[in-house]
C-alpha cells in the first residue's frame, strides 16, 4: 500500500496535454483560456465625459469667463462637435466623446442652463476634470485578460468588448463514467430494501461539469465477461475512464482482475487513506487513464477531489492547484495508520483565519453529511492526535465564504 503523497506523485506523472481549440464565446464559460486577450484599441478609445454637463476650455474659465454659448449637444456614440471660440461650450452626456477643442467637463449641478447659454456657478474647477482619458485603462495591444485562467463572466465581458466571438481554449479529455454494482437501480426506479439508487454517476458528472467536461455514462453488471467487454470498448474510445465500485476484496469485485487482463497497467492499488483506500489507478497503451474508485459515494467524492480534479487541473492549466489550509477548531483523534480525510465545515473568523469544525454525524462514510460540510481536512497518517489550533490542508468542495 502506498501513501497519499506517493499516489499523487504517480498520478501527476500522467499529466496529459489534449491540445487547444477555438470555441464560440457563448460556449467558452468554465473552459481554460489558452490565449492572452489583447486590447484591439485604446480603452477608452477617445476622451470621454464621466458626467452629464458642459465641456469647456479650461483656460477660458481660468481667465474669468463664466458664461458660455452652447454650440450643441453630444450624446454617447455621437461624433464630437468642435467649437471655434473660447466662449463656446457643448452640452455633453456621460460616455460621450469630448471634442479636442475642449478639455474640461463641468457637471449640470454646477451650471445654470439658459436657452442657448450656460453659466458656471462655482469658482473652483480642475483642468481636465470629469474626463476619462483615451487609453487610460489599456492601450492598444495591452493584455486585457491573461491566458491560462478559467473563463468566467469577466473574461467573457472583456473578450466581447475586444471583438472576440471565438476563444482559444484547452481541449478537454473524452471521459466515460462506468458504474458497477448489481444492487443499483436508476433514479426513476423504486428500490427494494436491498437495493439502492445509483448516485455516483450523477455526482461525477456534476463534478466534471465544473470544468465544462461532459461524459458518457455506462452501468456494468457484476459479471466478469460483461465488465471486460464494456471496458475494452471504452479503452479505445475515451481518454479517461472513471469507474466506481468493484475494486475491493469482495467476491463480486472484478474490476482489478479485468483491467489486468485488458493490459491496463496498474500504477497502484490501495492507498493508506480513509475513505477511499481501495482506489486503483492504471494506464493503457492507448494513453487512456483508468481511475477506478471504490463505490462508497464519499470515497468516490474524496478521490475525485484529492486526485482526479488536481490531475485534471494540472493537465488543463499546466500548473498545480493552489493549496489551502485551515485551523482545526477541536481536538480530533484518529488512531489508524491512514491519512484521514475528515469532513469539516470551514468558515472565516473575524481575524480572517479559516477555521475548520469537524462535521457531526456518522463519520467519513456518511454521504448525507457532505451536504452540511464544505471541505475535507487532510490529517496526516503519521499522527494520531490533532490538536485544536493546528493547521492542516483542506480540500474544499463548496464555496467557503
Ligand atoms: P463497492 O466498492 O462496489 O463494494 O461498493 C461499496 C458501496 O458503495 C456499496 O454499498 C455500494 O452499494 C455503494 N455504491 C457502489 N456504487 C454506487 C453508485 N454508483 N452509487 C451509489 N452507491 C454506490
Ligand atoms: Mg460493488
Amino acid at each position: 500500500m502506498i501513501s497519499v503523497a506517493e499516489a499523487e506523485q504517480i498520478i501527476f506523472q500522467e499529466v496529459r496535454d489534449y491540445g487547444v481549440e477555438a470555441v464560440p464565446l457563448e460556449l467558452a464559460l468554465d473552459r481554460v483560456l489558452a490565449e492572452d486577450i489583447l486590447a484591439e484599441r485604446d480603452i477608452p478609445a477617445c476622451n470621454k465625459a464621466t458626467m452629464d454637463g458642459i465641456a469647456i476650455l479650461y483656460s477660458a474659465f481660468d481667465k474669468g469667463l463664466r458664461s458660455f454659448n452652447v454650440k450643441g449637444i453630444i450624446a454617447a456614440g455621437n461624433t464630437p462637435i468642435v467649437t471655434e471660440a473660447d466662449n463656446e461650450c457643448v452640452e455633453i452626456m456621460t460616455g460621450a466623446p469630448v471634442p479636442d477643442t475642449q478639455d474640461t467637463v463641468v457637471r449640470y449641478e454646477d451650471v445654470e442652463m439658459n436657452s442657448d447659454s450656460a453659466t458656471i456657478k462655482i469658482d473652483e474647477i480642475k483642468k481636465g476634470q470629469n474626463i476619462h482619458r483615451r487609453g487610460r485603462d489599456k492601450q492598444e495591444g495591452d493584455i486585457v485578460a491573461r491566458g491560462n485562467q478559467r473563463v468566467d463572466a469577466t473574461i467573457i465581458s472583456v473578450a466581447a468588448s475586444a471583438g472576440k466571438s471565438k476563444l482559444m481554449v484547452r481541449k478537454l479529455p473524452k471521459v466515460v463514467v462506468m458504474t458497477t454494482g448489481d444492487e443499483l437501480v436508476s433514479i426513476d426506479t423504486l428500490p427494494t430494501p436491498y437495493q439502492l439508487r445509483g448516485s455516483n454517476n450523477h455526482m461525477i458528472r456534476a463534478v466534471l461539469q465544473q470544468y465544462a467536461v461532459t461524459c458518457d455514462m455506462l452501468h456494468i453488471p457484476d459479471d466478469p465477461d460483461a465488465t471486460k467487454d464494456r471496458i475494452q470498448q471504452c479503452l479505445d474510445e475515451y481518454d479517461v475512464i472513471i469507474l466506481t465500485g468493484g475494486v475491493s476484496m469482495g467476491k463480486y469485485d472484478y474490476v482489478p482482475q479485468v483491467l489486468d487482463e485488458l493490459k491496463v497497467v496498474k500504477q497502484f492499488h490501495k492507498i493508506m487513506q480513509k475513505p477511499g483506500k481501495p482506489f486503483w489507478f492504471g494506464k493503457h497503451t492507448s494513453g487512456a487513464l483508468v481511475f477506478a474508485f471504490p463505490g462508497n459515494p464519499v470515497s468516490t467524492f474524496l478521490c475525485l477531489h484529492r486526485y482526479f480534479m488536481p490531475w485534471l487541473e494540472l493537465s488543463l492549466y499546466r500548473r498545480e492547484k493552489k493549496r489551502s489550509y485551515a485551523v482545526l477548531n477541536s481536538e480530533v483523534t484518529f488512531s489508524a495508520a491512514l491519512q484521514y480525510f475528515m469532513q469539516v465545515s470551514v468558515a472565516v473568523n473575524e481575524d480572517g483565519q479559516l477555521i475548520a469544525n469537524p462535521a457531526e454525524g456518522n463519520g467519513s462514510g456518511d454521504f448525507s453529511n457532505l451536504a452540511d460540510s464544505n471541505a475535507f481536512m487532510e490529517l496526516p497518517a503519521e499522527k494520531n492526535i490533532f490538536k485544536k489550533g493546528e493547521a492542516y490542508r483542506i480540500w474544499p468542495f463548496k464555496q467557503i465564504v
